[in-house]
């Protein structure tokens, strides 16, 4: 049986920083203190001031802190992993600080977790498998050190992971195709705005579109392939399918001939995009504008809203989910297993939108189980490849409900145009 550990650092104070410190702390007479680093401060206080004023605090004798970290800087961030006596590290900041806050684990002996693969700053259409060039280059080091790193344990990529880990367990013998579909039933009442980072939210969009086909990566231009499915309560969407990092650890760690990840955008969404991308103002390199240089895609996002902005008043739903096929006892099987959620019950737990509440819920469900010792694999992993059983037992009781629809014979809410 594994000693509980105690103690939380998480790094990252926007939307999903949130919902994940208010998790932490309804949950910190499993867990222990709690700390929350940034790099702005400010920002760290008006979450545990909001944790505080939610009575989010399950036991108000731990610790609440807030920080000011450059979690770039190593010495620093261990430090502070020192300082909290943090057993686990979560990090939910940018997607350019994981291998530093990953370096500053293994100095410090703690456990580490996050939500999205390590990327470069400016770095785009990076050759797969994603994981390969940055994070799994420390596997060993994790390995050698006993310390369990659990990659990319949000939605998508994260429970989307442990769904397909689920059915492959339980529900299918072969399974043939792997769509993975996430879409947004929700109203922010904005011309446009992006759910989470919008350099990082518009980059992913821009990039090449790279699936799993036969056994190989497949290339083609954003946008060129789409499906129209037809989600449990939402209705009818139109997805695009987009490159995601889920895809670049399941399509080395499931047997499957396609695996796929489809994204919901409206017709606004496209539109504005497809101006923006035109008139080059996604782009990630300075032009300069009257002897100044500017970057256009940081431009955008300061002129756009704060996505922690949009949570109030946003109201519909989300619905994430996977559709697997593959055969059963011989006989075919389609399986949608997936997760609802809705923007106002989020609002009303944790003060943010169901994307960073999706994100969130998992993460501290992971850390839970790290906690308590059913997923302390002692190395670095993927989430597929531990076992999904006992962590969507638990995600539920933090947050997230999820359901199966099966049905024998090809899926009836399926049409894919190619
Ligand atoms: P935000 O951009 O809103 O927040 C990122 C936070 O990280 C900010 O508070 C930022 O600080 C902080 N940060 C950035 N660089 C540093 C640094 N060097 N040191 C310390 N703090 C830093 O992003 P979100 O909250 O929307 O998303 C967080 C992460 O979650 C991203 O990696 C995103 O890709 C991922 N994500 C994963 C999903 C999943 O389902 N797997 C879904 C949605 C998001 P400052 O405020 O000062 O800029």
């Amino acid at each position: 049986m594994n000693t509980p550990l105690r103690n939380i650092l998480v790094i990252g104070a926007g939307g999903v920083g949130a919902a994940t410190a208010h998790k932490c702390a309804q949950n910190n007479d499993r867990l222990g203190d709690v700390w929350l680093a940034s790099r702005t401060l400010d920002k760290c206080r008006s979450i545990t001031d909001d944790i505080r004023a939610r009575g989010n605090l399950a036991d108000p004798g731990c610790r609440l802190e807030a920080r000011q970290l450059d979690a770039k800087d190593i010495a620093a961030t261990a430090a502070l992993i020192r300082e909290a006596e943090a057993s686990i590290v979560l990090n939910v900041g940018s997607p350019h600080i994981n291998m530093s806050v990953m370096q500053a684990c293994l100095e410090a002996g703690a456990h580490y977790l996050d939500t999205a693969v390590h990327e470069g700053e400016g770095e785009m259409n990076m050759p797969p498998p994603w994981y390969a060039r940055y994070d799994w280059t420390l596997r060993d080091r994790f390995a050698a050190a006993q310390l369990t790193a659990v990659l990319g344990i949000g939605f998508d990529p994260g429970a989307v992971n442990a769904f397909t880990a689920y059915v492959q367990k339980h529900m299918l013998d072969r399974i043939r195709t792997i769509d993975i579909m996430d879409v947004n039933g929700g109203d922010h009442g904005r011309y446009f705005a992006t759910n989470f980072d919008p350099e990082t939210n518009l980059r992913e969009i821009m990039e090449d579109v790279v699936y799993w086909k036969n056994g190989d990566w497949v290339t083609v231009p954003c946008h060129s392939r789409s499906r129209v499915y037809d989600f449990p309560e939402l209705g009818e969407f139109k997805l695009f399918s987009m490159g995601h990092d889920e895809i670049h650890s399941l399509a080395l760690n499931i047997d499957a001939e396609r695996i796929e990840f489809w994204m919901g955008f409206s017709e606004r969404y496209i539109e504005v995009f497809n101006v923006l991308k035109n008139l080059g103002l996604l782009s990630p390199d300075p032009v300069a504008v009257e002897g100044q240089p500017v970057v256009p895609i940081k431009l955008v996002k300061a002129l756009l809203p704060d996505p922690a902005s949009l949570a109030e008043g946003y109201t519909g739903k989300v619905c994430i989910g996977c559709e697997i096929i593959g055969e059963k006892d011989g006989r075919e099987r389609t399986v949608f297993i997936h997760s609802l959620k809705d923007h106002e019950a989020c609002y009303a737990d944790v003060g943010t939108q169901a994307i960073s509440y999706t994100t969130g819920v998992p993460l501290v469900t992971a850390a839970l189980l790290i906690a308590e010792g059913s997923w302390r694999a002692g190395t670095m992993v993927n989430v597929e490849e531990l076992d999904p059983d006992p962590f969507l037992a638990e995600m539920p009781k933090q947050g997230m409900d999820w359901a199966v629809i099966d049905s024998w014979g090809q899926s009836p809410r399926t049409e894919i145009k190619l």
